[in-house]
């Protein structure tokens, strides 16, 4: 009886391990820091390696600065560093989730947080949204910012990281400002991703439309078929949706050159054809030097993303000085948080919100556990 409960026993335990393997969560890879020239790690319970996988004994918190082509740990030389700790780790004083890889670059540290994607996602909801807004587009966001890491995960399988955690992809700022609300959002959608003839869709999205949202080609120059642009006139209401702001023509001029185009002695600026959705795509620089023939997405980056907040502007010179006036806010691709906060606040549900702002697409779930 003891021989076949010990067989019992293994033929429970071995199967459990294996499927413990296999039902690893799906994990994501963010750099959380890059660039830095030092950074402090601390944490209760923490545990570290060094570079060669053998454990690191030092004492908290530690200072980790760039040495030569590896790292410093409390005066310690190491290749790089992994941590983790049961609940989280502070990096310079803020909580993150899962394992955290220190790693030498060739400017400074990079910091890599790979945690479980879902956990990702109840940090990402209060920086790319608020949590109070209504739930539905709280889930909507973690569909949306879920379907976007499980694109890049696959389209930058081999890179070091799979994601920015600013607006170059989504903005993550680690776990301190999870919530319950964040944490519906996400539960109640979970592994809910949008597919597109099976494919798990570039699920881009942007603050606020303006009005109508943008086609792809005209940012990006490639065209996807659910991201070709639909009217939006429900973050009309929201109180970002217009801007206006003034620059004087020489710091206009400045920035310009040292984005490399040739204006020298600014006279006008000539707002080119427009998209279908009311957005520039190109304007004319009239200076000293000539004309110069500007995207307007090349004309916002050169000045600024938060500054030109979206190609869909007016301007016009006064003096010394050119004024702005527009709509919306980011790139206007995909779901318009806005006019997702107040569709769901007309009692929308998430699918409809998804389904109106990425046609064609399908809600489908993958494995989270
Ligand atoms: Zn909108």
């Amino acid at each position: 009886m003891k021989l076949l409960s010990f067989i019992v026993l293994w033929s429970l335990l071995i199967p459990a391990t294996v499927s413990g393997i296999d039902m690893q969560p799906e994990t994501i890879r963010v750099a959380v820091l890059k660039g830095a020239e030092s950074v402090t790690l601390e944490g209760n319970g923490l545990l570290l390696t060094d570079g060669n996988g053998e454990p690191l004994r030092v004492n908290l918190p530690l200072q980790i600065r760039k040495y030569k082509d590896g790292l410093s740990v409390n005066n310690r030389r190491v290749r790089s560093l992994r941590a983790t700790a049961p609940a989280f780790l502070l990096i310079n004083g803020k909580g993150y989730r899962g394992i955290i890889e220190v790693l030498p670059a060739d400017k400074g540290i990079l910091v890599v947080d790979e945690l479980p994607l879902e956990d990702y996602l109840v940090g990402l909801i209060n920086c790319e949204i608020s949590s109070q807004w209504p739930i539905e587009a709280v889930k909507a966001q973690a569909v949306i910012a879920r379907s976007y890491a499980v694109y890049q995960k696959a389209a930058r399988k081999n890179a070091l990281y799979h994601l920015e955690s600013s607006v170059m992809d989504q903005v993550y700022d680690g776990c301190d400002i999870e919530d319950s609300r964040a944490v519906r959002g996400v539960r109640e959608t979970a592994g809910e991703v949008l597919t597109y003839n099976g494919a798990v869709i570039q699920a881009f999205y942007h603050s606020n439309c303006g009005g109508h949202t943008e086609a792809s080609e005209n940012v990006w120059g490639f065209a996807l078929p659910y991201l070709s642009g639909v009217e939006c006139k429900y973050c009309l209401t929201s109180p970002s949706v217009k801007w206006q702001l003034s620059i004087p023509l020489k710091k206009l001029e400045s920035q310009l050159r040292s984005s490399g185009y040739h204006v020298f002695g600014v006279k006008d600026i000539k707002p080119g054809i427009r998209n279908r959705s009311g957005r520039l795509q190109d304007l004319t620089i009239v200076s000293a030097k000539g004309r110069t023939v500007i995207s307007a997405v090349n004309f916002r980056k050169a000045i600024g993303y938060s500054v030109i907040k979206s190609t869909n502007f007016d301007v016009r010179i006064s003096g010394d000085e050119a004024h702005f006036t527009g709509a919306g806010y980011g790139h206007g691709v995909g779901l318009c948080q806005w006019g997702a906060k107040q569709r769901a606040s007309d009692g929308f549900d998430y699918r409809e919100i998804l389904s109106y702002y990425y046609p064609g697409t399908k809600l489908e779930k993958i494995s989270t556990d």
